[in-house]
């Protein structure tokens, strides 16, 4: 199930988003096995992420291969676990979670690669930077020795029409083209979840996370502490 459902969404992606750019396909794997991942990466997955850093420790060495990325919302309490050990923190959400981040490489002596969050669809429910002030947060968060910022990353809202919807997306690719215009380390528009990742590749982006797509519908454990509580979004 896995292998099929991988290849057939590679193929899909063959020819690249609206602009012709290659789409990197990142697995979500809050809740999956490390032998569920590993049997996506065997089947050509390349880049995987957590919502959670408990998770992304406990399977970090079972899993084999693929980039780490953290996609969940993090408390600055947590930011040391992931220094080192991450590809690309995608959800980079306020400045004091930069300014940890930052420190902390910096004391490593390495870069970390992020992307800034923006709240695309000013959902109360979802972290991220404002619209409007996503593009001044870019260039504070670019000034920070430690970090090097990679992009954005967004998530829509769940319903809306489809029009209005894709029009989110633009918005977001405006941003991410402005950037980029300026800046080479600029590359990705992480933006497509299972539900809505074919509208946002036809308007741009060039990173989407998929769960369900991949491994099917989740189970959650019977919560035993607030690390396992339920959260589809990247919501504390
Ligand atoms: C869970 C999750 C996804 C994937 O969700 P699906 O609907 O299962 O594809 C993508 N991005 C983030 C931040 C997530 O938490």
């Amino acid at each position: 199930m896995i292998r099929e459902n991988v290849t057939a969404l590679l193929k899909e992606l063959e020819g690249g988003n609206a602009y012709s750019e290659k789409v990197t396909l990142v697995a979500a794997t809050k809740t999956r096995t490390p032998e569920e991942i590993n049997e996506a990466i065997e089947a050509g997955i390349t880049d995987i992420g957590e919502n959670k850093v408990q998770e992304f420790t406990a399977k970090f060495d079972a899993v084999h291969g693929g980039r780490r990325h953290f996609i969940g919302h993090l408390q600055l309490n947590k930011v040391k676990y992931l220094i080192g050990k991450t590809d690309l923190v995608e959800s980079v959400d306020r400045d004091e979670l930069a300014e940890e981040l930052a420190k902390r490489s910096m004391k490593a002596g390495i870069v970390t690669d992020i992307l800034i969050e923006v709240n695309i669809g000013c959902e109360e429910s979802k972290s991220g930077y404002p619209l409007e002030e996503a593009y001044a947060a870019y260039e504070r968060l670019k000034a920070m020795d430690g970090l090097r910022v990679r992009g954005f990353m967004a998530m829509l809202p769940i319903a809306g029409e489809e029009e209005y919807l894709g029009g989110l997306v633009d918005k977001m690719r405006a941003l991410y083209d402005r950037a980029k215009a300026i800046d080479s380390n600029i590359e990705y528009l992480s933006m497509g979840m299972s539900g809505d990742w074919r509208l946002c590749v036809r308007h741009g982006s060039n990173m989407i996370r998929l769960g369900t797509a991949i491994f099917g519908e989740r189970h959650y454990p019977a919560p035993e502490n607030a690390e396992n509580a339920p959260s589809d979004t990247n919501t504390p």
